[in-house]
């Protein structure tokens, strides 16, 4: 235990530090699981910090709603075991002061909890004075502006660290992610705040664990600052989200094989090929701008036509038609059926919208 406690590092240390991996259960179910899964943990030598729920959220009631103010201690003491902090989500005021009781190093919010104003600015509130960092996941619907508002919550009750963790969006139905990563968005809040940590929990994006390495990579690759990602010493018999746990031993493989990318390096060869690429791609941009800018030009005359005849903008029979030809053809040139899709959508109605003031002048 003493080496344990030489090895310890300050929370300012281990917040900077890239890339950061925060691993533990999902939920902290006895004292017996949190040690054995925070001790083989610490042994693969991958994990930066440990996380449980000790309060858990639950989308219907009669489910495992966490073992409360009880498994604290248990944090406490594999800290101390591991010389590892601790982080356990927090969604009341409460539920804060009781955990910085016992000493846990970082607070993170939970994607229902981000949704609800009311509920931000209470843990905000109950923050004010207090120096802990604390980690804002998105909320379960896919909007920046709450997010947003989240993060200002906390920050305007004065705390200076905060870090941002991507958790996907729930839809409706079912698809092959548990909730939909929707990458643009998280990308998105990262360039509104450049300066801020931005990691990824695959766990919850995916809610199985055959493709967490996947979407960890893609994570990494997309510059995140880290991952968190649950593990428990018997996943399939764990209490909560059974699905998507793997052992310390598999989470350790996990990070071991992730290929770590740089985001920047100093070669004068590196830069000066990517410039001439980059000035490829400008050029290409600029063409297809001018390109579009023609097509509209067309629409518009047709548009004219369309007026002098009076017939109707939309004729859904030769819309399905161009949409058909042209994802096949994409298929043939590498260009994916989704994304086809979203881009005749858009060039069609920037067409409509431009046949609709020809029209209606
Ligand atoms: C969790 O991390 O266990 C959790 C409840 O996640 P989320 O808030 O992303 O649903
Ligand atoms: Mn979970």
């Amino acid at each position: 235990m003493e080496q344990a406690l030489e090895q310890k590092k300050t929370i300012a240390d281990v917040w900077n530090k890239r890339p950061l991996i925060i691993s533990g259960p999902c939920s902290a179910e006895t004292e017996e699981q949190v040690l054995a899964t925070a001790q083989g943990l610490a042994a693969t030598g991958k994990v930066d910090m440990l996380r449980a729920g000790i309060w858990k959220p639950r989308t219907r009631p009669g489910q495992f709603e966490g073992i409360g103010v009880k498994g604290l201690p248990w944090m406490a003491k594999a800290k101390e075991l591991t010389g590892l902090p601790i982080t356990v989500e927090v969604a009341t005021a409460k539920q804060v002061e009781d955990a910085l009781s016992f000493d846990v190093d970082v607070l993170w919010i939970g994607a229902r909890t981000t949704v609800n104003p009311f509920s931000v600015q209470e843990i905000a509130d109950a923050l004010r004075g207090v120096d802990v960092p604390v980690l804002i996941k998105n909320p379960i619907n896919p909007d920046l502006e709450l997010w947003t508002g989240a993060v200002e919550r906390v920050a305007k009750a004065g705390i200076k660290n905060i870090g941002l963790i991507h958790r996907g969006f729930s839809s409706y139905g079912n698809t092959e992610y548990r909730n939909a990563p929707m990458w643009h968005l998280a990308i998105e809040m990262k360039r509104r705040n450049p300066d801020m940590m931005l990691i990824c929990d695959p766990s919850h994006i995916s809610g199985r664990r055959d493709i967490l390495q996947e979407i960890s990579q893609t994570s990494i690759d997309l510059d995140y600052d880290g991952l968190i990602i649950e593990s428990h010493i018997d996943p399939d018999n764990a209490w909560s989200d059974a699905k998507q746990q793997i052992t310390p031993e598999v989470l350790g493989e996990l990070v071991g094989n992730i290929i770590w990318r740089r985001e920047d390096v100093q070669s004068a060869e590196y830069h000066a090929a990517l410039e001439k690429l980059r000035q490829q791609i400008n050029q290409l941009d600029d063409e297809l701008m001018q390109i579009l800018s023609q097509r509209m030009k067309v629409a518009e005359k047709i548009g004219l036509y369309k007026k002098e005849n009076n017939i109707t903008i939309l004729q859904t029979n030769r819309w399905n038609e161009i949409l058909e030809k042209a994802t096949a053809k994409g298929g043939k040139i590498g260009l994916s059926r989704e994304f086809i899709t979203k881009y005749f959508d858009a060039v069609h109605m920037e067409s409509i919208n431009h046949q609709n003031k020809i029209m209606n002048s």
